[in-house]
Parts: C-alpha cells; sequence; structure tokens
C-alpha cells in the first residue's frame, strides 16, 4: 500500500505534475471535440433523414466511431452521412488511438520507468558505513578483487558513470552507484571519508581527477592506475597514496621469465636484504641435473624454494631432476644472486627474445629487455602510437612466414603478448611444434585461458587480472606479501608464542599448513636464509614463509595471526 501511494505521488511532483496538467487539457478538449461531433450528428440526423436522436446517443454514435469500435446499430444512409462519419472516424484514429497513448507513453511512462531505474540504482550504503573500498571502473582486475572482497564479506561499493552497464553490473549482482566519480553528491553517497581505500581504475586523466576531487575532501587512501609511464609521477602528486604501472609490472614478469640473462634481472620482490627470484633452467649449466647435483646453495649461497614445471608449484628435494622447462624460485641476497649471474650470465649475449605483440605490455617488456640487455625483436600487426623507441617487424604473428622470415629459430625466448587470448593460445600452441625447447611465456586476458596456455605448452603464464586484482589486493590488506605468479605469494608472520623455541621440524609448519619457511629475520634483521629443519623458533623473529593464497590463510587459522 505504501509502494501504490510513493507511486502516486510521483505524479504529483515536478514535471510529473505538469506533464499531467497537459493531460488534463488534453482530455478537456477530447470532450468539447465528443459533444460538438454529437451535436453535429443529431443536427444531419434529423435535416438530411428526418430522424431524431437524444444527446446521449448522439455521444454513444461518436464514440463508437471514433474508437472504431462502429457497432452499426445507427449508420447515416445518405452521402453527407457517409462523409461525416468518416471525418468523425479519421479524427478519432488521430487523437484517440495515435496521439492520446503516445503522449501518455512520452510523457508518464517512459519518465516513470525512468525515475524507477534511476531510484533502483542508487545503492544506499548503511549510514553506519565504513572501512569500505570504494572503486571507479570495474574491469577484469577490479572483478577479481570485488571476488576477493565478496569472498571475505567485505564491504565495497563500485561507482560507474554509464547507466547501462550499471544496469547490467547490478544484474550481475554488483553493489553498484550510477554518477560521475568526482560529482560532490556521488563521493557523499558513497561515503568516501569513511572509507578503508578508494581504487582509481579509469584512465589515466580520469584517476588525476579523482584524486584531487578526494584529497579536496578527505585523507581515504587512494590506488590508483597508471596507463602510461610518464602519468606515474602527476596521478602521484595528484594524491594517489600507490600508483601501479599494471602494464608494466606485467611486461616485466613476463620478460623476467623469458630469459636466462642476469638472475639480478629476476628479483620479484624483496624483504629487507632478502630478494625472491625466479630463473629458467633453460640455458643455464644446471639443466638435467638434480637439485643436489647442480649444487646451486654450495657455489652461489642462493636456496631453491620452489621449482615451477607448467604451472605447478613444487617444494624440491636434493633429488628433484631440473628439466629444461622448469623454473626456479630462489631466495638469497644480492651478493649470491651476483654470484649465479656469473654462473648463468655467459649465455647471456646469446640470448635473442621474440616478442609477439607491441601493445603497452609488449613494450614494457621489451623496455625491460633493453636495459639489460637481451637483445629481442618485436613483431606486430601495426604500429604502436605510444612508442616511440622500438621498430617492430610488422606482419600477423599467426602467419608462419612472418615468424620464420624474422628468424624465430634463432630464438631462445618467446613471449606471446596479444591482447586477444585465442591468438595467444593459437600462437602459442604453433611456436611450441615449432620449437620444442623455446622458453615459452604467454599473457592471458582472461583467468579461464591460464589453463589453455599451459595446455598449448607455455612454460609460464601471467593473468592480467589475477596479477592487478593480488597487486591490488595487497595494497588494500596493507601486506608485507609479494606475489610471484599465478596463486603464490611470499609473506611475513611473526612467530606466535607458542611456536617460540619449538625446532622447525617439531612445528609441522609444511603439514599443517602446506607453507614453507622460505627465510628467518631475527630482531636485529639478520636473515638466515632456507634455515635447517634444526633451527630453533626465537622469540621476536619473524618468518618469511611461500605458499599459496589457502595456504597463507590455513597458516593464519591454524596458527592465529598477530
Ligand atoms: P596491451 O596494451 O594490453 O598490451 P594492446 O591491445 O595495446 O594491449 O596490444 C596488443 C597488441 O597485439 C596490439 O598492438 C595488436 O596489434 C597486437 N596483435 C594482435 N593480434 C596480433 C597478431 N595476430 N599478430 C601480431 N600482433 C598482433
Ligand atoms: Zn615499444
Amino acid at each position: 500500500m505504501k509502494t501504490l501511494a510513493a507511486e502516486f505521488a510521483y505524479f504529483l511532483r515536478g514535471r510529473a505534475r505538469q506533464n499531467l496538467k497537459a493531460l488534463l487539457v488534453y482530455c478537456a478538449f477530447l470532450i468539447v471535440m465528443v459533444l460538438v461531433y454529437a451535436a453535429i450528428f443529431r443536427f444531419l440526423m434529423w435535416h438530411l433523414e428526418g430522424r431524431e436522436f437524444s444527446l446521449i446517443a448522439g455521444i454513444y454514435w461518436t464514440i463508437t466511431v471514433m474508437t472504431t469500435l462502429g457497432f452499426g446499430d445507427i449508420t447515416f444512409h445518405s452521402d453527407p452521412g457517409y462523409v461525416f462519419a468518416a471525418i468523425v472516424t479519421i479524427s478519432g484514429v488521430l487523437f484517440l488511438l495515435i496521439i492520446l497513448p503516445f503522449g501518455m507513453i512520452s510523457l508518464f511512462l517512459t519518465p516513470w520507468i525512468d525515475q524507477r531505474l534511476r531510484r533502483r540504482l542508487t545503492y544506499e550504503l548503511a549510514e553506519e558505513t565504513t572501512g569500505h573500498i570504494v572503486i571507479f571502473g570495474l574491469d577484469m582486475t577490479t572483478r577479481a578483487v570485488v571476488s576477493k572482497l565478496q569472498a571475505q564479506a567485505a564491504p565495497y561499493v563500485v561507482v560507474t558513470v554509464d547507466q547501462n552497464e550499471a544496469f547490467e553490473l547490478e544484474a550481475e549482482g554488483f553493489r553498484v552507484i550510477c554518477g560521475r566519480p568526482t560529482d560532490a553528491k556521488v563521493q557523499t553517497a558513497v561515503r568516501i571519508d569513511q572509507a578503508k581505500y578508494v581504487i582509481a581504475n579509469l584512465s589515466d586523466p580520469e584517476n588525476v581527477a579523482i584524486c584531487l576531487s578526494v584529497r579536496s575532501r578527505c585523507q581515504t587512501p587512494i590506488a590508483a592506475f597508471a596507463n602510461d609511464d610518464d602519468h606515474i609521477n602527476l596521478i602521484r602528486q595528484a594524491g594517489a597514496t600507490r600508483v601501479v604501472p599494471l602494464h608494466k609490472i606485467l611486461g616485466r614478469y613476463l620478460a623476467i621469465r623469458s630469459t636466462t640473462c642476469g638472475a639480478l634481472a629476476h628479483v620479484l620482490d624483496s624483504f629487507g636484504d632478502l630478494h625472491i627470484a625466479e630463473i629458467p633452467v633453460y640455458g643455464t649449466p644446471f639443466a638435467g641435473s638434480s637439485l643436489d647435483k647442480a649444487g646451486i646453495r654450495e657455489r652461489t649461497g642462493l636456496a631453491v624454494i620452489g621449482i615451477w614445471e607448467r604451472g605447478r608449484l613444487t617444494v624440491p628435494t636434493p633429488e628433484t631432476l631440473l628439466n629444461e622447462n622448469a623454473l626456479l624460485v630462489l631466495a638469497g641476497t644480492r651478493q649470491q644472486l651476483e654470484c649465479l649471474e656469473q654462473i648463468t650470465g655467459e649465455n647471456a649475449m646469446n640470448d635473442l627474445i621474440f616478442i609477439l605483440g607491441h601493445g603497452r605490455i609488449g613494450c614494457a617488456a621489451a623496455q625491460f629487455l633493453e636495459q639489460k640487455p637481451v637483445p629481442f625483436i618485436l613483431i606486430d600487426k601495426t604500429a604502436n602510437p605510444a612508442c616511440k623507441n622500438h621498430v617492430p617487424i610488422y606482419g600477423d604473428a599467426t602467419v608462419r612466414h612472418v615468424l620464420n622470415q624474422a628468424g624465430i629459430d634463432q630464438a631462445k625466448g618467446l613471449i606471446v603478448t596479444t591482447n586477444d587470448d585465442n591468438t595467444n593460445i593459437f600462437l602459442t600452441l604453433a611456436s611450441r611444434q615449432l620449437l620444442p625447447h623455446i622458453r615459452l611465456v604467454a599473457r592471458a586476458n582472461c583467468d579461464e585461458s591460464v589453463s589453455q596456455l599451459y595446455l598449448a605448452g607455455a612454460d609460464f603464464v601471467v593473468s592480467n587480472a589475477s596479477l592487478g586484482a593480488n597487486i591490488l589486493f595487497n595494497i588494500l590488506e596493507s601486506k608485507a606479501s609479494a606475489f610471484l605468479t599465478e596463486g603464490v605469494s611470499v609473506f611475513r608472520r611473526p612467530i606466535p608464542e607458542f611456536l617460540v623455541d619449538q625446532r622447525i621440524q617439531e612445528t609441522q609448519l609444511r603439514q599443517r599448513t602446506g607453507c614453507s619457511i622460505v627465510a628467518i629475520e631475527s630482531e636485529q634483521g639478520q636473515i638466515e636464509v632456507s634455515p635447517s629443519p634444526e633451527t630453533i623458533l626465537k622469540t621476536g623473529s619473524i618468518l618469511i614463509l611461500i605458499g599459496t593464497p589457502s595456504q597463507e590463510a590455513e597458516f593464519d587459522a591454524a596458527l592465529g595471526r598477530d
């Protein structure tokens, strides 16, 4: 009842009220028209046919003719009568059957539906909401962030200016508010001053505008994406707390894994003096030997904390065989990595990397290789207007002779990074067939393609959405957690009270949580990499662990997070 009254109340306000007046005037006009026709009807019947009808009969005849019902119980039998009846019918069709419904729809129905939809879209945050995440711009990456937030039942709201997008998102179950990101009303509606974090994920100029307008109101931290390197500082100056140049990071991740050149180039993350690096086995002297025969630890001091093979991470034993298509995850200091560089570096300049796709990510990968320097060849169908430094070979990479002419048989590494996943899968499959030993890293624009790319023969796949979401999520959580690749992170935790003074093997951490200890950081900041199982855990130390996100959660659940 209440909602019905609210719907009626709509017609008594503002524009709807004016439209209602117009409708009443039009109805009065129709009534006058019917009365005039009824009078003419009576006059003609009397003078042409000598029949007398009441005014009610006249009105009845006019209405049945105007609405084209025409029962035929009262009819004219003369030419002037027929002409009059035709005029009444035509004006009825025009004024009653065309103009009236059309006016009703455009003046009432459309604005009313519009208004209802708009009202439905202004998702309202509960008044006491705090600590939520406000997301400007939803794409694959921020969608993945939302899924993570939903899994934690953490509050969030998405803002979009596009009404159609807002409807679609709402239908998909997102909490969405429709409006301009910089609009003060919108920012009030999303309670921006009470939010935990703002994510700016639109174009660089829009992100700058968001940062400035948020900063003029409050100090809520902002994580903003930067599409162009030149804009990173601008966005920071505008007030962003963290700037994420996602394309650059992605390009770097792909490039790191495509070459064996320079172990230092492979550092993915650092915890103080401890660096975590990944290096492909292929092309190194370790290929084909077992972990203990390779003697990496003896020769460099580095610990091999994990081995990637076709998308699966395993914790190695001394007997583990280092296959050519595997990637080693290493932990150690800078000096230790430099030492490794001397061992693997011999082949470095012989390396040649092909980059298929010179978009923003391909360009970033090229820039990274350029600095090492590792020689590379870019192939793209079209010119990249944003790049002035590289000269690609123009051609469709899916055409075999384009690759052959470019000399793909000389390549040691291949980065597949077009914006189309089907093309990437095709290129991966074709290249793997052509060059069984090439180090092949591929980019997945959509998470579903990750497994297909591995199936097609990629040694390593980096997914845009997952990588971006992980980086963002770590920022939101202020985690000291590094993202290594799909679903693996390195994270720090203080040693829980009840584990103090136990030996590592007694804690059964790996059996209980699946996580492995990479290093222990003492209270004085000294790092012991890959501690032996006999090591005793001391109070005040910090554990650096490696595991999947679910193992990380397991660790927190099993041991209680400090
Ligand atoms: P991003 O900026 O995310 O890397 P882009 O769309 O800018 O994505 O880049 C993808 C690049 O891949 C484009 O420059 C496009 O021309 C290129 N590309 C797509 N398909 C092919 C193909 N079959 N052969 C060569 N290059 C391709
Ligand atoms: Zn470039």
